[in-house]
């Protein structure tokens, strides 16, 4: 009988670096991750843990030297290939501080491509920080063994979303109604839009209804906060036209 139970299976620890990797290349961490990888994981020299940086997949890679302040890796080979998320943008008007780092949170571990903070008549945010959310962005995709972390957008003012949107699909989600969430989604580009607290102007609605490719979705009979609506909205796509199928 093994002393520790095998179950539940231990993962190795995931962090996305910065330089690019590849087979043999060394990478030097900066004092936050070593303080991570030394004192909260409790790894030494010779551990070994998951890489990525973003573009390349994921790779296994060996603690070379470790030091308080600073650790050199050594990468040994690619684990996996970089994932293609569905091609889905998720367009929000950002809410309060706590409840848009949940929403990055909750957005990147779902499989959003793309985050992009939009500006409505009604939009009641403090100033968005692309920094933090970028933070928040990577932690997500650590921790859910994503390999390729969402863009995350500057904020944009709502007339210039509905102008720049590559011809993808406007899914807009509207408390007003619309077709149901289970048949309104469609493979293929995507952006799902959704509103702050107190909801769109009528003149806001009304650009929306009238953009080119425009599908007005109904996420059920309740009224949902702002940003359980983005997050819901967000899983019925995966469920209905993305990688959940
Ligand atoms: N206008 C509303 C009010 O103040 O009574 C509430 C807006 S709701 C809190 C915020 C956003 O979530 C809406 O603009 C919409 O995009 C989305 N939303 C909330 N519930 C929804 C539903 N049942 N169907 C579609 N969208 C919904």
């Amino acid at each position: 009988m093994p002393a520790t139970p095998a179950w539940p299976p231990k993962s190795l620890p995931r962090l996305f670096v910065r330089e690019e990797l590849a087979d043999g290349a060394r990478v030097g961490l900066d004092a936050g991750q070593a303080n991570y990888l030394g004192n909260v994981m409790r790894l030494r020299e010779g551990s070994e843990l998951l890489v990525f940086d973003g573009k390349s997949g994921e790779w296994l890679a060996r603690i070379v030297e470790a030091g308080k302040k600073h650790m050199v890796l050594e990468v040994e080979r690619r684990t996996r290939e970089a994932e293609a998320v569905p091609d889905v943008w998720l367009a929000f008007a950002p809410v309060k501080r706590t409840q848009t780092d949940w929403l990055v949170e909750k957005a990147t571990e779902l499989g959003a491509a793309k985050l992009l903070p939009v500006i409505t008549q009604r939009t009641i945010a403090e100033r968005v920080k692309l920094e933090r959310l970028e933070a928040i962005a990577i932690e997500a995709a650590e921790q859910c063994g994503r390999t390729v972390l969402p863009e995350i957008a500057e904020p944009v003012a709502l007339a210039r979303l509905l102008e720049g949107r590559d011809g993808r699909t406007l899914y807009f989600a509207d408390e007003s109604g619309g077709e149901p969430a289970a048949s309104a989604f469609r493979p293929g580009s995507a952006m799902i839009l959704t509103g702050p607290e107190g909801g769109f102007t009528d003149e806001e609605r009304a650009s929306i209804r009238a953009a080119k490719d425009a599908v007005p979705v109904s996420l059920g009979p309740r009224i949902l906060r702002a940003e359980t609506a983005a997050l819901a909205a967000l899983s019925a796509y995966m469920a209905v036209a993305g990688d959940w199928r």
